[in-house]
């Protein structure tokens, strides 16, 4: 009756939208104590908007074209957003040698010019002067040859039930944290409106990782990270459960991750440990 009792917890997670990949980690979710956000897509959409252009020359259809032709190849939600605001497509044969630097942006060639494109770490590390800008929102800097070129600046949404999916953590005693590999003023204005006071924000992937061991350390018992899986699969990896979003999130993330929130609802996470809960009494009164 045992095994049989998570089948059916697994079962009504399922119903609820939520895959659980067995029983064990319905057993582990008993455990926990507190939950490592990622921001983009998990606690935010994920779906940018570009608000905001400045190009050094004046010229911002051209500036958002370099940048499109270097994000060509990514799947990160900025780049997205930069490649979905171009009105005409780029000819792919102008691009070459694309790389993604995870956690600082693109390096790629267009029409035979070296493009950077990202945040203000990216340009620093190849020593661009340019001045920061102040605002509010992602900004992606755009340097060609080696000479800045101007900024993008896009806006991401809060998810409408973030706030109250940490509010529903907290009831039963566990932890909100929030880890991002974007800018502090950024990760706090929306950690603010959320509910999470504990932000570490401005981090690489490995960085992120050395953050979850920390916190890791000084929580007593099991900690969930929840991701969308773009640059924060090492950290899925490391957590007791790893919980990935299923709409947005990245092949990989799913693969990689113990249950899949199919409709990306922050909210489900109070869902599924209601569940296990329910289940464990269940187990115990069969024994
Ligand atoms: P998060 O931790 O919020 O999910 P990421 O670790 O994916 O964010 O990225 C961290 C930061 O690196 C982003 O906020 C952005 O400034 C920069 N970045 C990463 N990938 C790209 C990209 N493809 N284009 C532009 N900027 C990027
Ligand atoms: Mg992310």
């Amino acid at each position: 009756s045992i095994p049989l009792s998570f089948f059916s917890g697994i079962g009504s997670a399922s119903k609820k939208g939520i895959l659980v990949k067995g029983g064990n980690y319905l057993e582990e979710l008993n455990n926990v104590k507190a939950v490592v956000f990622d921001k983009t897509g998990t606690l935010t959409m994920g779906k940018f908007k570009v608000t905001d252009i400045m190009a050094v020359n004046g010229d911002k259809e051209e500036l958002l074209e370099l940048a499109a032709a270097a994000e060509w190849y990514s799947n990160h939600p900025i780049g997205e957003c930069v490649k979905n605001s171009l009105e005409k497509p780029i000819n792919e044969e102008n691009i070459e040698n694309h790389h993604e630097l995870e956690g600082y942006g693109i390096k790629a060639h267009y029409k035979k010019d070296e493009i950077l494109t990202g945040n203000a770490k990216l340009l620093k590390k190849h020593s661009i002067k340019f001045d920061e800008a102040d605002l509010l929102g992602t900004i992606v800097y755009v340097a060609k040859n080696g000479v800045y070129a101007g900024y993008i600046l896009i806006s991401d949404e809060i998810k409408k039930d973030s706030h109250e999916a940490v509010k529903r953590l907290k009831e039963i005693g566990i932890k909100s944290f929030m880890l991002t590999g974007d800018r502090k003023k950024v990760a706090e204005k929306i950690g603010k409106e959320i509910g999470i006071k504990e932000i570490h924000s401005e981090l690489l992937p490995d960085e992120k990782v050395d953050h979850f061991q920390k916190i890791k350390e000084q929580i007593k018992g099991s900690v969930i990270f929840v991701g969308d899986g773009i640059n924060d699969a090492p950290v899925l990896a490391l957590s007791d459960i790893g919980v990935a979003m299923g709409g947005i999130g990245s092949d990989s993330a799913i693969e990689a991750a113990d249950v899949i929130i199919m409709n990306d609802e922050p909210i489900k996470l109070r869902e599924v440990i209601d569940v296990a809960k329910f289940t464990r009494v269940i187990v115990l009164q069969n024994i």
